[in-house]
Order: structure tokens, then C-alpha cells, then sequence
């Protein structure tokens, strides 16, 4: 049984990173394609304002609080989340237990050449792990069919989808029913960029404060817009909170 925190309408799982890495070799060990999101208050804002991504969300086998703001808007709802699982750190542990499962990775998503150097990095890093292909993130829906053949052939267990939130999201949910071998599909925005080191995570201060959300204002300033959100979404949980008015 999952055990969720309802925030705004979208069941996050109520998580530590422990449970997350065990429900994800129990879905390694099921017959069928799993898929993994990784929610900040950015793709919660987003949700609220477009219901095809709620439902995607909402459809997801296991959905984990990538941001400090998501744990926040739990405890201001009264729902509190045990801890953030960043999605970065989720990938990272996955490759860690690549000897113990054993499973094989396919990369799809950034820009041409990115999802290579990526790959290489891995492979330095975890020499365990296995990278059964890879393909960039920049291509027609006419292109589809063929990309989907490429991730079926390469016989991967886990796809890891970099193109950005929410098409990432939407991607994976259109697409999931037409996996043969895929256990698991997870969202994973910008950390091929990271992995082949074109992006840099935010410093340990930040991280241990839960800041890289200003460190990423602080690199990327043209993101301000977008950031609004993360204040919108926390006044929103705020006004359901006092209002006692319900999403669903
Ligand atoms: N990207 C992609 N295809 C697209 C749009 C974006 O592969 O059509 C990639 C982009 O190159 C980058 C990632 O998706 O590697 C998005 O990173 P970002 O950090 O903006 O994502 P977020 O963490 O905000 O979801």
C-alpha cells in the first residue's frame, strides 16, 4: 500500500529515499512499465493550471518531492512529507545498487552529443552500470516510432527521460504502454546536463539548505518568471489550509 500526502490534489508519495530505492527494485522485479516523477513546486504550480499534466502526474507509480517547497506546502497542509527526495540523488543511488539488480540504462533527452559525454561520465563513475543506448531530446513526434524501436531494441530496464518538465512527464505517460522490455521510466529534467558536466549542481551550502532554487535564480536569472511559481504555489496550500477549501 503506498502511503501518500495529498498536496493540492496530487498524491505525493509520503517517502524517505530508502523506501524509494525499495519501491524501485520492486518494480524492477514486476512485469511491467513503471513510471517515476519527480515533482518541485514548479510542476505543482504547473499541474494546478493544466489538467493533463495533474492526470499524468496523478497516474504515476510512484511520485517523490523533489523540492524543499513541495515538504513545505505538506507540513502547511497538515500532511507532512518525511523528507525530500531529490531526483538527482534518486538516479544516483540507482546507479550505486547497479551491481546488486544489475539493470541497463537508456538516456533520452538534451542536446545532441550531451546524453554520450553523459553516458561516459556514468560509466567512469559507476563502472557497474550499464548504458544500453541513448538518443538527444530534440526530435519530431514523426520520429517517434523510431526512438521507441531504438529504447525496445537496446533491451533497457530503466529509461531515463531528460526533457525538461513537464514534457518529460507527458512523454512518458503518452509512450509507456509501448515499451516491451522498460520496468521503469523516470523524469529526470536537467541531469544529463549534469552527468556529462555542462550544468553544475548548486554548491553544498545550497543543497544542505535547500537553496538550489536561488543559486539556479543566481545562474539563470531568465528562470525568475517561471520561479514565481514556487511562491504562488506555497500561498495557494496556504489558502486551502485556512479556507479549508479542497483540489482534487
Ligand atoms: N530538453 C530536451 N528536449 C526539449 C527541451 C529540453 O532534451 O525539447 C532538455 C534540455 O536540453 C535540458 C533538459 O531537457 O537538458 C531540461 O533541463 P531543465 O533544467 O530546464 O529542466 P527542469 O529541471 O526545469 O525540468
Amino acid at each position: 500500500m503506498r502511503k501518500k500526502a495529498d498536496i493540492l490534489g496530487i498524491p505525493i508519495d509520503n517517502v524517505t529515499m530508502e523506501e524509494a530505492m525499495a519501491a524501485v527494485k520492486k518494480f524492477l522485479n514486476e512485469d511491467k512499465v513503471h513510471a517515476i516523477y519527480t515533482p518541485n513546486s514548479e510542476i505543482m504550480m504547473a499541474a494546478l493550471q493544466d489538467n493533463s499534466l495533474k492526470e499524468t502526474l496523478k497516474a504515476g507509480d510512484l511520485l517523490v518531492p523533489d523540492g524543499a517547497g513541495v515538504v513545505l506546502a505538506s507540513k502547511i497542509l497538515g500532511n507532512e512529507l518525511s523528507e525530500r527526495v531529490p531526483g538527482f540523488d534518486l538516479v544516483n543511488n540507482i546507479f550505486k545498487m547497479s551491481p546488486e539488480m544489475k539493470p541497463s540504462f537508456f538516456l533520452l533527452g538534451a542536446k545532441p552529443g550531451v546524453a554520450e559525454e553523459a553516458a561516459v561520465n556514468i560509466i567512469n563513475r559507476f563502472p557497474d552500470v550499464k548504458i544500453a543506448g541513448w538518443h538527444h531530446g530534440y526530435f519530431s513526434e514523426n520520429e517517434e516510432n523510431e526512438i521507441i524501436e531504438k529504447i525496445n531494441s537496446s533491451g533497457a530496464d530503466i529509461l531515463l527521460v531528460a526533457l525538461g518538465a513537464p514534457k518529460q512527464e507527458k512523454w512518458i505517460h503518452k509512450n509507456k504502454g509501448r515499451f516491451h522490455k522498460v520496468k521503469i521510466c523516470i523524469g529526470i529534467g536537467g541531469s544529463l546536463d549534469v552527468f556529462a558536466g555542462k550544468a553544475n549542481l548548486a554548491p553544498p551550502f545550497f543543497r544542505e539548505h535547500s537553496l538550489e532554487w536561488l543559486y539556479r535564480l543566481y545562474k539563470e536569472p531568465r528562470r525568475f518568471r517561471r520561479m514565481l511559481k514556487i511562491p504562488r504555489f506555497l500561498l495557494i496550500a496556504l489558502y486551502s489550509r485556512l479556507s479549508g477549501k479542497k483540489y482534487n
